[in-house]
């Protein structure tokens, strides 16, 4: 029976060997071909005369053959046919390079629809290399052309063809699955009508209108899938329900300063989760500095004086050490047992945590990654927070709580990204932010300037260390070799502690180095027995050290804006003025916007936004890492309006019929289905 599900085998025109071409696409039926979005267009469909072309444009024209070919040969290897045309504008010549078999293709008066590159040689207006056809059709000229992803062995030509077969033979097959309410609301294009023009577009209005329709049920479909995911995720686990206990706010009234607002409010939130019944899974997003520590703490505090263990998981030995003894001193009144777990500990050391830890006398356990390891186990697991989390994955986050009987989830992330973003990036968890800084801070002062300036700057550096303070100088990480980067690091070091600064402290940071090496460093660094520190963006994360007031960073067009905005979090931490000193190399309009942005804003939320709309689409950060669906169609970074308006219509939707049984939805919810793949069999409305 024929339907979108046939086997892509059985299309016209595709026996056993292109199937498997076009397996390797990712197309398997009909539907997929269907699905199988163009990755751009050439448009051919608007007409010019010559005279309304410029030099080097791509255009349509309309011509008429005035003469034989004439060939040339000015090399071998190389023959130039010119055929003389007129438009009604002007004469002019079709040009094809190595193309000597259409010199007798054409005969004179004959009259053709072209598309080219429009040259000016010697007064010679020439169309190169164009693609032509009979005046009156309108299969190649005169249309706006998909151009599809390929892989080889199959070409454009005979993807358009597949496509086109498709379309004539299946289409009617599509049936729409939005409801007609939705249609309207937003007014979007019919089904069959946006899969037709999504591939052969009458014109680029129709084009954005099919791919609007396209976006909006692609990510309408992911976020209610999403949002059902978060529904079952956080109605079907049954966690601890914690009590309100007075300790937690005579803690807080003890602390040695007083939380902000922002603070205050995610601090609620997480309390709040923490006393219903149902296991937490919360993100903490907050800018750089803006406390999220003192968060865990609190949280970590009532869970231990709830009689639970509490763990914290950090991406790098340095941050989790940091955690350890900022940890230490917040609890040092209180009777909580603090313990390390990392890789560089010894192995007596590490066993004696393992068996404190599962006869309960240890409550807090502060790591790395090793704390996931199996031969780690709980006595009473209640609270599990990971720091920094787009450095762990899903996965990591699942083993952590599986440590404990469905304990309370926390995930702090300093990487502040839209509110709208973070619904689909962290579509199951539900989100904190702390908008606000602890006050006192002073505004760090980002100064972008070229090389030139570095003799001066250098000499900015030494006079603040001079006046007590420490400095860090950032190379960038080179593309290409792990190898460049750390020469590069290498050799900025020995010109500073050679050159430059011979009578001052420098100290090396790199990736290359053994954990050990870099801890003694960081340490070093921390101690003030280092003045200056030449790093790669090693130092990116969470690292503090508040005497630090001035960052110099070389070749600051090499990072993205969220890591510039990273590395900079690491100055500003104390409470002397901080500079951030940003050296451009590069007079590229776009670098220099960015250093504009550096310079206009601290804002994590703002330079993030930025970003987004200065990069490319997937680049800020590839969405498969996050284990989300591939989309089709919809661009998440792109398409953000359409994305706002798919997000509002899934909520309503979901939150008045939560497991989509009006009949209105049956379509959707196959849909849904479909799109989460192995995931959909979790989908379960029922
Ligand atoms: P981040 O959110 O980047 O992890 P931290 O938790 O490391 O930030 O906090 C940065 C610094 O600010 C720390 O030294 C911390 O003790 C301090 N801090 C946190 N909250 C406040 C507050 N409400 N008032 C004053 N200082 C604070
Ligand atoms: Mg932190």
């Amino acid at each position: 029976m024929e339907s979108l599900s046939t086997n892509i085998q059985y299309l016209k025109g595709v026996g056993p060997k292109r199937a498997s071409k076009l397996r390797k696409l990712g197309i398997n039926t009909i539907e997929d071909l269907l699905f199988y979005v163009p990755r751009e267009y050439d448009d051919r469909s608007q007409f010019k005369t010559l005279r309304e072309c410029t030099i080097g444009e791509k255009a349509s024209l309309e011509v008429e053959i005035l003469g034989e070919g004439n060939v040339i040969r000015p090399r071998k290897n190389l023959t130039i046919l010119k055929i003389p045309i007129r438009d009604n504008s002007n004469n002019g010549y079709l040009v094809w390079f190595n193309q000597e078999y259409l010199k007798n293709k054409f005969y004179i008066g004959e009259k053709l629809v072209v598309n080219g590159k429009i040259n000016r040689i010697g007064g010679e207006i020439q169309i190169v290399n164009p693609i032509f056809e009979k005046m009156g059709r309108k299969d190649k000229v005169g249309r706006i052309m998909p151009i599809y992803p390929l892989t080889e062995g199959i070409t454009n030509n005979e993807v358009i063809k597949l496509v086109q077969n498709a379309l004539d033979q299946y289409l009617n097959y599509m049936d729409e699955f939005l409801p007609k309410e939705i249609i309207k609301k937003y007014n979007l294009m019919d089904i069959r009508e946006a899969i037709y023009n999504i591939h052969f577009p009458e014109s680029s209005l129709v084009l954005e209108k099919s791919k609007r329709r396209l976006s909006f049920q692609e990510l309408l479909v992911l976020q209610m899938g999403l949002f059902i995911l978060k529904n079952k995720n956080t109605s079907n686990k049954r966690g601890i329900k914690y009590k309100k206990i007075e300790e937690v706010n005579n803690f807080i009234e003890n602390l040695p300063f007083k939380l902000t607002n922002a603070q205050m409010k995610v601090i609620n939130e997480i309390e709040m989760d923490m006393e219903n019944d149902i296991q937490m899974n919360r993100l903490v997003q907050g800018d750089v500095g803006s406390g999220k520590t003192v968060v865990a703490v609190i949280a970590i505090f009532k869970a231990v004086k709830s009689g639970y263990q509490a763990v914290m998981m950090a991406p790098t030995e340095i941050l989790a050490t940091q955690h350890f003894e900022s940890l230490k001193k917040f609890y040092k009144d209180y009777d909580i047992e603090v313990e390390l777990l990392i890789g560089s500990i010894s192995q007596k050391k590490k066993e004696d945590i393992l068996s404190r830890l599962r006869d309960g006398s240890i409550d807090v356990l502060v790591g790395t990654h090793a704390i996931i390891q199996e031969n780690v186990e709980f006595n009473k697991l209640g609270l599990a927070i990971t720091d920094e989390q787009h450095r762990f994955g899903v996965k990591q986050r699942a083993v952590l709580s599986q440590k404990g009987d469905n304990p309370d989830i926390i995930v702090m992330t300093a990487t502040p990204i839209p509110r709208t973003l973070a619904l689909i990036l962290y579509g199951d968890l539900d989100i904190s932010i702390i908008d606000e800084l602890p006050p006192g801070r002073k505004e760090i002062e980002t100064y972008a300037v070229g090389p030139e300036m570095i003799d001066r700057i250098n000499k900015f550096v030494e006079k603040q260390i001079i006046e007590g303070r420490q400095a860090y100088i950032v190379c960038p990480l080179i593309e290409e070799s792990d190898t460049l980067t750390i020469k590069a690091a290498e050799d900025l070091y020995i010109n500073f502690k050679d050159k430059i600064f011979p009578n001052l402290r420098v100290g090396l940071l790199h990736g290359k180095m053994k954990p050990k090496e870099k801890d003694l460093i960081m340490e070093e660094f921390k101690n003030h027995k280092i003045d200056i520190l030449v790093s790669t963006t090693v130092i990116e994360v969470g690292v503090n050290v508040p005497n630090a007031n001035i960052m110099v960073i070389y070749n600051a067009e090499r990072f993205g804006l969220a890591q510039l905005h990273q590395l900079r979090g690491r100055v500003g931490r104390g409470s002397y003025q901080s500079y951030c000193i940003l050296i451009n190399e590069s007079r590229n309009p776009i670098s220099r916007e960015r250093m504009r942005i550096m310079q206009s804003t601290t804002d994590g939320f703002i330079i993030s936004e930025k970003d987004l709309e200065l990069r490319g689409p997937g680049e800020f950060f590839g969405t498969r890492q996050h284990g989300l669906p591939e989309l089709k169609v919809a661009n998440l970074f792109t398409d953000m309006e359409i994305l706002k308006l798919a997000q509002r219509e899934a909520m309503d939707i979901i939150s008045n019929d939560p497991k989509l049984e009006k009949a209105d939805y049956e379509k959707i919810r196959y849909k849904i289905q479909q799109l989460f793949g192995d995931a959909g069999k979790e989908i379960v409305f029922n």
